[in-house]
């Protein structure tokens, strides 16, 4: 697989609330444990392939309450972590390297509010470095102090504050961590420094104010506040298509094949109905049509899976920060019945785009026999998306 996630959920942080409280991963935020936000962020994410979280061994009973809404194939069964922060890392990594993964993005179950955009950079950083932190130039001014006072003013050109996802070539990441463990160092505070102390360069990638670690009551009453600012802006977008039959034994709709006594003529597979939602996504970002992006002139797209023109669209809408609310698409012919296959659209389509299954509806009509689709030349469909746009970071 290309991108895994492994979130780090096996510390005992406690100082977020009273004593004999949880770990902070499973205080509740908006109704939500914090673990859940985290893993859905990674989980929802369009270039994301498997998501790790590695948890500790008391808190079984607790992960499987915060994975109860979040249902994805990505989503992998939880590895135990070790004592410390590092030791639950290589847990982490462990675990993947029978995967073939390609990259690896190492995240703190505590940093609910990383952003899609912020992933998605991590990952453009690996084209061109072995390994990416996400940080912030630091401003305040920093001081150092002896016996109660200032001792100096320190400089605080070229420092930066790191925070998580940190992004790896998976292979280098474990050789660093293998060779850490096998000369017994055990302080690392992230993984970033083990891939320094490794000699892997490290690029920097933009974080952001809003993808705050929440350590102790102050950083949740600050993650309460950000929720109720949360609310961002939606924005809707429109798709349709047609293509008309030719001689063939099947048509493919939305990630369907579905037997016929004719197939739809198109460039690619001409899956209709995925045209109209790539088209509804694209235009509720204002990013033009299908054509634009996928033009029919170029060969690469002759009898492409349409599912990956919709894969794109989901794409450039996650580095636009963008959420798909919901989708719905609406097929207008006379033949084939839809009926019998529309569960299995939806499901496609869902797994496609990331989606809960209730946010997706697949539905089919007729015109009555009139117009091009009554006399069954081809096949027409509509699309709309709805989508939230995260507030600025
Ligand atoms: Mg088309």
């Amino acid at each position: 697989m290309r991108n895994a996630a492994i979130i780090v959920a096996a510390g005992r942080g406690r100082r977020a609330a009273k004593a004999g409280a949880l770990p902070k991963q499973y205080l509740p935020l908006g109704g939500q444990m914090v673990l859940t936000r985290s893993l859905a962020a990674f989980v929802n994410h369009p270039e994301i392939d498997a998501v790790l979280p590695v948890i500790h061994a008391d808190d079984l009973a607790l992960f499987a309450q915060s994975v109860a809404t979040l249902n994805s194939p990505k989503l992998m069964n939880p590895v135990t972590g070790g004592e410390s922060r590092q030791q639950t890392v290589v847990a982490g990594l462990e675990a993947l390297a029978s995967h073939r993964v390609k990259h690896v993005l190492i995240h703190d179950a505590a940093r609910p509010f990383v952003s899609a955009r912020i992933i998605a950079e991590a990952i453009s950083a690996l084209s061109a470095h072995r390994a990416c932190l996400t940080a912030l130039p630091l401003s305040d001014t920093l001081k150092s102090e002896k016996n109660g006072l200032v001792e100096r003013t320190i400089s605080r050109d070229g420092l930066w504050r790191a925070q998580t996802p940190q992004a790896f070539h998976f292979s280098a990441i474990l050789d660093a961590h293998r060779s850490a463990a096998a000369q017994g160092l055990n302080d690392f505070t992230d993984d970033a420094a083990i891939a320094e102390w490794h000699g892997i360069d490290v690029a920097l990638s933009p974080g952001s104010e809003r993808n705050i670690k929440l350590t102790n009551a102050e950083d949740f009453h600050l993650a309460e506040q950000f929720l109720k600012q949360n609310v961002g802006e939606f924005r809707n977008g429109t798709g349709f298509d047609v293509h008309a039959f030719e001689p063939g034994d099947a048509v493919i709709l939305c990630g369907v094949e579905i037997p016929h006594n004719r197939k739809l003529k198109g460039h690619s597979d001409a899956d209709v109905g995925l045209h109209a939602l790539t088209d509804a996504l694209l235009g509720a970002v204002g990013l033009g049509d299908i054509g634009h992006h996928f033009p029919p002139s170029d060969a690469r797209w002759k009898d492409a899976d349409s599912s990956r023109f919709l894969i794109h669209a989901a794409k450039l809408l996650a580095r636009k920060d963008a959420r798909i609310v919901n989708v719905d698409v609406t097929l207008i012919c006379e033949n084939p019945k839809i009926g019998p296959y529309r569960e299995a659209m939806r499901a496609r389509v869902a797994q496609i785009l990331a989606l809960d299954i209730d946010r997706v509806s697949i539905k089919a009509t007729t015109t009555e026999g009139l117009g091009f689709t009554g006399r069954a030349e081809g096949i027409a469909a509509m699309a709309s998306a709805t989508i939230e746009i995260t507030p600025k970071e």
